[in-house]
Formats: C-alpha cells, structure tokens, sequence
C-alpha cells in the first residue's frame, strides 16, 4: 500500500477522528484541520498534526494545504444539523459550500493531491423514495444541508474534470458510535445514551416509528480506508439497508443499560422523513466494502464509553 500524506479535516470530531486513527495506524501521515466547533482536541491522536482552523478562512486553509502539500484530502469538516441548516441556509453554504470551495481551490495550487474523500449524506440526499435507497435514484435533497452536500459532490465532479482530481463521495446513512456529539439532532443513539447514562428520561419526537438506517462508526472508517486505494470516481451509499425504529433505539439502549422506563414522546419535528435506510450494493461490488458490527454489538461498545465518557 502507498503511504499518503492525508489532510483529514473535521478529524477532531465523531466521525474524522475514526478515519484519522484508521489512516494513522496504517502507517500514513495525518494533519487535522478542524475549528473545534462541535469536535474536541482530546479525540485528535497524539500521532496527528493538529492545526486549529476554520474551513471558512480561505488564508488560513491555504497556507495550512500550500505548507502540508497533502496528497489525499479526506473532508469530513461541515455543519451537520439539518434543522439549522433550514433556520439558516446561508452559515450551511458557508461552511459546507465555500469551505469545500476553499479546500478546493488550495488543493488545486498545491498540486500535491490525487485523491478528494467525502463526507456525503445517504439519509438527506434522495428524498422521501422508496427504501432502500440507492444511487441509481434521483438525488432530491430536501433541505440546505442535503443541498449543500449534493453541491459539493457536483463540484468535486468538476475539479475531477477540469484539474483531474479524483474523487469518491461517501453517502453515510445514521452514523453511530463512540465520541459521537450527543447535543445534535440526529445521534439519536448518542442522546439516549447520554441522557440515560445520567439518569435522565429522553423523549422520544413523535411516536417512535420512524426508521433508520444505522452503521457503525469503525465501519464507515474502514471505507475511507478502501477508498484511498480505488480507482473508482463518483458517489457510494454506505449503510446496512436495515431499518431500525426510534423506538426499537430507546428498547435497546434501556436493555444495554439495564433500564426499565416507560417511553415519554414529545411532538413530532416538521418535514422529518418517515423511513430511510441505504442499499450498499454499489460499495461492495466497488470497494468490497459490507458492514461488519450489528447495531447489538455497536451499541454495546456506545454504552461502554458513555459509561465511561459522561
Ligand atoms: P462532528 O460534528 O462530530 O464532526 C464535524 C467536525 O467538523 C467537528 O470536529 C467540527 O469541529 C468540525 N467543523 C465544523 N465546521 C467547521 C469549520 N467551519 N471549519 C473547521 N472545522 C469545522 O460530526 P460527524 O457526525 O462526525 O460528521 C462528520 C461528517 O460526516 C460531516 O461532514 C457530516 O455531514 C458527515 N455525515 C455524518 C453523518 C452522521 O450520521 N453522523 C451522516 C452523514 C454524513
């Protein structure tokens, strides 16, 4: 296997200090760029170069590409929070639009980077469809946030034609799993955990029957991994295709806890999909990528670190 010089951005959060410690035990070189606005400076190895900045300042990405002259580009930085992103589209363009552009556009200058890794979204991106989804179907964002990935994966397609960067999008459906935010909106695992771990009762939005597809974070690090050595170009669902209910979640998070509490539910949120979960076909005749951790054996080692963690 070639040894890279990856820069991973947002790799001080959930998901980036995953791909991060995969790529590092690999023996590749790692810088994180990451403003600490949702991640934490203790989940960045040791091994990595840390550098605080925000993806947004265009001076300061520069220099940091022009200086680290990486060769991969893992870009896992963004705003996340699909209801914030409709009270306000322009700081999700902001950050997931013009700091995609910036990175971009450093990356060009540099003319050290042969490969561009995404963080896409499976869940925000094909509209209310038939599950499982898969990548044949019509992209059909439905708020800022799954416009603003779906932009960015029509830009990186344009570096990939104008300057002949490579790139692969990963569409990640419900990613779950140690050090993952609990104060956001959609770790729906994350918040039961957090708050049954402090003896609080969470409530459930709506009535618990929506579905989602959850994959487990070690899973979705090890595509990152496949993905620095294929030569394919374009998009991949990374999911398991099985549908798990909220309240299937808050069963199942009680039971690893050892809890017995009657479910409280709150109002549903406005224009939440009912059901989604991803067809992964495409990534393992591609990548040879499958699921390898049950949302049982996932959740067990969650519950481990928040009761640890919290
Ligand atoms: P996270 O909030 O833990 O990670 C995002 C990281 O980016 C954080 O460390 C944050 O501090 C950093 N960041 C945010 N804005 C920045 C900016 N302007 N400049 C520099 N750094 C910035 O969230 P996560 O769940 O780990 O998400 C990582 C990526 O995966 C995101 O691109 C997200 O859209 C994508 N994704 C996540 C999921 C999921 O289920 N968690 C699903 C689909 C896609």
């Amino acid at each position: 296997m070639n040894k890279h010089r990856i820069l991973v951005t947002g790799g001080a959060g959930f998901i980036g200090s995953h791909v991060a410690d995969l790529f590092l035990s690999q023996g590749h070189e790692v810088l994180v760029i990451d403003n600490l606005s949702t991640g934490k400076p203790e989940f960045v190895s040791p091994q990595a170069d840390f550098k605080q900045i925000d993806i947004t300042d265009e001076a300061a990405v520069s220099a940091a590409i022009q200086e680290f002259k990486p060769t991969v580009i893992d870009h896992h930085a963004a705003h996340i929070l699909v209801g914030n992103s409709v009270a306000h589209p322009q700081f999700d363009a902001q950050n997931n639009i013009i700091g995609l552009l910036n990175i971009m556009q450093a990356g060009v200058a540099a003319g050290s980077v042969t490969k561009v890794i995404f963080a896409a979204t499976g869940g925000a991106m094909y509209g209310n469809k038939q599950t499982p989804f898969t990548e044949e179907m019509k992209e059909q964002p439905l708020s800022p946030y799954g416009i603003s990935k779906r932009s960015g994966e029509l830009y990186l397609n344009f570096y990939h034609e104008l300057y002949g960067i490579p790139f692969i999008s990963l569409r990640y459906a419900n990613v779950f799993g140690p050090r993952q935010n609990a104060h956001g909106e959609s770790g729906v695992v994350a918040i039961f955990s957090e708050m049954l771990a402090a003896g609080k009762t969470p409530v459930i939005n709506g009535d618990g029957t929506h579905t989602r597809d959850y994959v487990y974070v070690a899973d979705v690090a090890q595509a990152n991994l496949l993905a620095l050595e294929s030569d394919f170009v374009g998009e991949l669902n990374i999911g398991t295709g099985r549908e798990i209910s909220t309240n299937q979640v808050f069963d199942a998070v009680c039971q690893k806890f050892g809890i017995q509490t009657e479910k409280t539910y709150g109002p549903d949120r406005p224009g939440e999909q009912v059901t989604s979960s991803l067809s992964a076909n495409k990534a393992k005749s591609i990548l040879n990528w499958a699921p390898s951790v049950t949302f049982e054996d996932g959740l067990t080692k969650v519950v481990e670190w928040y009761t640890h963690n919290s």
